[in-house]
């Protein structure tokens, strides 16, 4: 064995460099060093789903405990210096969101979440149509029959800005990073532990093992029995350049659900936009059945070929654009690409311990985790250090819910489609 580490992180995107860092510091005052830690990445730093990001945070979300988790992340968002050591640059744009009027001039979904949101001291308040158009540039369209929704405490980075932050708080936390260094398999001792992970740059031993390899996770860990029900939806985005003359005051983050779009305000004065992930469990089920990852793991993502926006879906966004922009008929199509979200059956996280493996612990997005990322972090850390109120949080997203009932479950509900994940797990 080439070294002995006391916890391997697989993966140094956003959730990755989070754990690391957070388990640095926990087990730096429990007699390890920071160096006993080991963030290992095939590529680099950010390299995958973390490289194709749009940077939003929004704590305002259905699900209630991912909501008390974005809003922790998003503190500590704001606070980074405090908790990695390194500060980020926030822009504090505030989210607008903007749904249909389904009577009385209210949304009955929203008004509901506003509810529950406003339990939690979350902000989330419905704004009149004339209180919407004060905090939009002129030219974005608002129009009678849509209900809005302000979230001001909602922020922007710039993606560029984070990856710097996940390099200087690795270097500032003094954690191993080994980049370029594939994870080629693992070897388990006599209680079914993670002993030694196998790397194209030697072995390394080890105490835990944090998967934060979001995509790639089916095929790394198949070899040792664990099937990690994740995969791919693709989506695209594309950057509209607009003048800067036209945003004096900015935009806020525009969550279009009338559309179904993301806007928001992008380097150079460009308008950002993506569709969200789809929600049906049709539309899930495709991306396990069809998923690309089966043959050549989540590689395909980093092939070039496969990032450029055609045409045809140029056109449908410049339509989705024109629909909430009265600018965009003179605006420049300034660059685009195709990106994918990292989905799981029921579109949740998976956090905290593998029931197969007890050394292993998962911290897996579901298509929208570089928001999450510090607080993932701090709970990767309460698994290792022994449990916290941010472990008991992530109990619900265990793993082990996806047992052979859940997903024989799943795939009864996709006629013609059963048991394709299982035989796609087998295929591996
Ligand atoms: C268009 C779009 C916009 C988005 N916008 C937002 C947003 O505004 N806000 C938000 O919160 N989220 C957003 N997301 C979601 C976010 O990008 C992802 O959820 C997040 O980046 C996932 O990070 P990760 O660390 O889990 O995975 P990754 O960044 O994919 O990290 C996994 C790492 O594992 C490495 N790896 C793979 N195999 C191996 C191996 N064998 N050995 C070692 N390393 C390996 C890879 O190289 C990679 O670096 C967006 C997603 C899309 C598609």
């Amino acid at each position: 064995m080439d070294q002995s580490f006391h916890t391997i992180i697989v993966g140094a995107g956003c959730l990755g460099t989070a754990a690391a860092i957070s388990i640095a510091k926990l087990i730096s005052g429990r007699g390890h060093k920071a160096s006993d830690v080991c963030v290992i990445d095939k590529m680099v730093v950010g390299s995958g789903l973390s490289a194709r990001h749009s940077g939003i945070v929004r704590t305002a979300n259905a699900d209630p405990t991912a909501a008390v988790l974005a809003q922790r992340a998003s503190e500590m968002w704001a606070d980074l210096e405090e908790h990695w050591g390194v500060g980020i640059k926030l822009e504090n744009t505030g989210a607008l969101w903007i749904a249909r009027d389904t009577g009385g001039g209210r949304n009955a979904k929203w008004s509901g979440l506003e509810r529950s949101l406003n339990e939690k001291g979350i902000g989330f308040n419905q704004l009149s149509l004339a209180d919407a158009r004060q905090i939009c540039p002129d030219f974005v369209r608002l129009n009678d029959d849509e209900v809005f929704y302000h979230e001001p405490d909602a922020f922007q980075v710039d993606p560029s800005n984070v990856r710097e932050a996940l390099y200087a708080a690795i270097k500032k936390s003094g954690v191993i990073l080994r980049e370029k260094c594939e994870v080629l398999g693992f070897e388990r001792d006599y209680v079914g532990d993670i002993a030694t992970v196998v790397t194209s740059a030697g072995s390394f031993g080890c105490r835990y093992v944090i998967n934060a390899a979001g995509p790639w996770s089916p095929s790394i860990f198949a070899g040792t029995g664990v099937s990690i029900p994740v995969s791919v939806e693709p989506v695209h985005v594309a950057n509209w350049l607009t003048s800067l003359n036209e945003m004096p005051a900015g935009m806020p983050i525009i969550a279009d659900y009338v559309n179904l779009a993301y806007f928001r305000q992008w380097r150079d004065g460009e308008i950002h936009m993506h569709q969200p992930r789809k929600r049906g469990i049709r539309e899930t089920a495709r991306a396990f059945s069809e998923s690309p990852l089966s043959v050549l793991g989540a590689d395909f993502m980093n092939d070039p070929t496969n990032q450029a926006l055609g045409y045809s879906q140029m056109r449908i966004y410049e339509e989705l654009a024109r629909r909430r922009f009265s600018n965009i008929d003179q605006t420049v199509y300034s660059s685009g690409y195709r990106s994918f979200f990292d989905i799981t059956p029921d579109l949740r996280f998976i956090l905290g311990p593998d029931h197969r493996v007890p050394n292993l612990i998962h911290s897996l997005g579901s298509g929208q985790a570089f928001k999450y990322a510090p607080v993932l972090g701090e709970m990767m850390a309460e698994y290792v250090g022994g449990g916290g109120p941010l472990a008991g949080l992530g109990l619900e997203f265990s793993i082990s819910r996806f047992s052979d009932g859940y997903m024989a479950e799943f795939w009864s509900k996709v006629q013609g489609c059963e048991h394709v994940l299982e035989a796609e797990g087998t295929g591996l």
